[in-house]
């Protein structure tokens, strides 16, 4: 049976409080229990407009307490290079291309932060995607993280030492795929962005489950794989021709 995954990007003391309430309603709804990705310091010029929220960590905690899954997200959600690593969704990134001990400090330090926070997450994803080997190398000597929510697959696969959950799409839609990860923004969201998800989880939300309904395997990154890779970058780059 095909599993679908929901996961919210930029999770952090600056954010559009009131469309993460109202997702989180919508969740709580359809009985959805997604990843989030936590921005541990957020600099992002375009959400330090958000007020800083001194109860985030709570709300941190009490959606772990609900079964949602934490992520780290980044350092600092501010982009150095015009690198897309090895999963090249975008020429830019937080990582890719930084020399290994500066993704150390970094990777370490965002783990840091949230350790003081008491969240341990174990999953990592970096912001726009983009991240290299590098990055896993950091992640390993600095972080007990081992699984990555990225790049394009038909199913969980082991590679460099990682599990990856593929994420292949931004919004919900029926794709023939063994487990398809769904990335939303919440503080970006439009009415009728929520509205689609609202009527698609009332349709299919028997298909969605949770990471701890997640079984991760030491499966290779196969040829049918490196097929849907491939076409999906030729799409996203005719796109950015466009
Ligand atoms: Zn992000």
């Amino acid at each position: 049976m095909k599993q679908y995954l929901l996961r919210l990007d930029d999770a952090s003391d600056h954010m559009d409080v009131e469309k993460w309430k109202r997702m989180e309603e919508l969740l709580d709804r359809h009985g959805v229990k997604p990843i989030f990705g936590i921005i541990p310091e957020n600099q992002d010029p375009s959400m330090t407009s958000y007020p800083c929220n001194p109860t985030f960590w709570t709300l941190v905690h009490s959606w772990m307490e609900k079964g949602w899954e934490p992520a780290l997200h980044g350092c600092y959600h501010t982009y150095v290079t015009e690198d897309g690593g090895i999963n090249p969704m975008h020429s830019r990134s937080e990582f890719a291309g930084l020399p290994l001990p500066e993704q150390k400090k970094k990777i370490s330090h965002a783990f840091h932060v949230l350790g003081t926070h008491e969240v341990k997450p174990r999953i990592f994803f970096a912001p726009s995607h983009t991240f290299d080997l590098n990055t896993l190398k950091a992640l390993e000597t600095e972080t007990s993280i081992r699984i990555i929510s990225d790049t394009i697959a038909n199913n969980v696969y082991s590679r460099y030492g990682f599990y990856f959950i593929p994420q292949q799409s931004r919004r919900v839609r029926n794709l023939p795929l063994r487990i398809c990860t769904f990335c939303y923004h919440p503080n970006m969201m439009t009415d009728a962005e929520f509205e689609e998800l609202d009527s698609f989880l009332t349709e299919h939300g028997r298909n969605f489950c949770s990471f701890s309904d997640v079984r991760l395997k030491n499966r290779k990154f196969s040829l049918y794989d490196r097929l849907l890779r491939f076409l999906y970058m030729k799409k996203n780059s005719l796109k950015e021709k466009d």
